[in-house]
């Protein structure tokens, strides 16, 4: 079954996503930073929260986590490598494993850098990815616990998967990316008419958040490390591609 999928912005730049499984009528609450917002928006649909799915332990994903639990009596869900640091913790799931949600199910990747214990959620049959801080709309998150060579190996499995599917980041950072990624990338095309449509979208108030992996690809330069033009762009050709990703993070962590 398809989920009907609801985002919630909070705080300055957080993304909250409601999730609903029709046939069984699960709800989960991936990354509740918040309380208020979650509980409201859940009220306004009429729609009861079962779960709450964090992809990583920082306040801003999981700040929600035990008071929507005690309010709800909802089963939370996170990475397993991080059960000490995910408040209220009841189903751990690793790598690899197929998290069953109702009459639909997610596969879970572990992808460390950003933290150590980083996980995705790959709704394949909704075509949604549940990132977290680790591939952004342009950009990608800041490698606080791993290192450069386990992100961009992260970033490397998120981008393998179909082109169509949409990437529900935590944080609405396009319009920053961009103007960072310009000044690595300064020739993509795909990257300039980005630039032209989040502006636009920004005007109107408007998310640019999810985007398809597919534009993600083309624009992105942290998943096009190991792509010739950018390389050539830096003056980088021929380099490993974990030397590309770390030029570009480092640049970015600065800029
Ligand atoms: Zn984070
Ligand atoms: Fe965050």
């Amino acid at each position: 079954m398809t989920l009907d999928i609801r985002q919630i912005p909070v705080l300055n730049d957080n993304y909250i996503y409601l999730i609903r499984e029709p046939e069984s009528g699960y709800v989960g609450v991936v990354d509740p930073a918040v309380v208020t917002p979650v509980l409201d928006e859940a009220e306004k649909l009429g729609w009861s929260i079962t779960h709450i799915l964090n992809t990583h332990h920082h306040g801003d994903h999981t700040g929600g986590n035990l008071e929507i639990k005690e309010k709800t009596g909802c089963t939370i869900v996170g990475p397993g490598h991080d059960r000490d640091r995910i408040p209220g913790i009841d189903v751990e799931v690793n790598d690899g494993e197929t998290f069953t949600f109702g009459a639909t199910k997610a596969s879970v990747f572990f992808v460390p850098g950003h933290t150590r214990g980083h996980i995705a959620f790959w709704f394949a049959d909704s075509d949604a990815l549940f990132c977290g801080d680790t591939l952004f709309s342009v950009g990608c998150g800041r490698v606080f616990e791993g290192t450069m060579e386990q992100m961009w190996s992260s970033l490397s499995r998120l981008r393998a998967l179909p082109s169509e599917t949409r990437v529900y980041c935590a944080h609405e950072y396009t319009q920053s990316n961009i103007q960072f990624a310009v000044t690595v990338d300064p020739n993509n095309l795909a990257l300039r008419t980005r630039e032209t449509d989040v502006k636009l979208k920004r005007e109107r108030g408007e998310p640019t958040v999810p985007s398809r992996l597919g534009e993600e690809l083309a624009a992105n330069p942290f998943l096009r490390a190991d792509q010739k033009d950018l390389q050539d762009a830096l003056g980088m050709a021929g380099a490993d591609p974990v030397a590309v990703f770390t030029e570009v993070r480092q640049r970015k962590d600065a800029f």
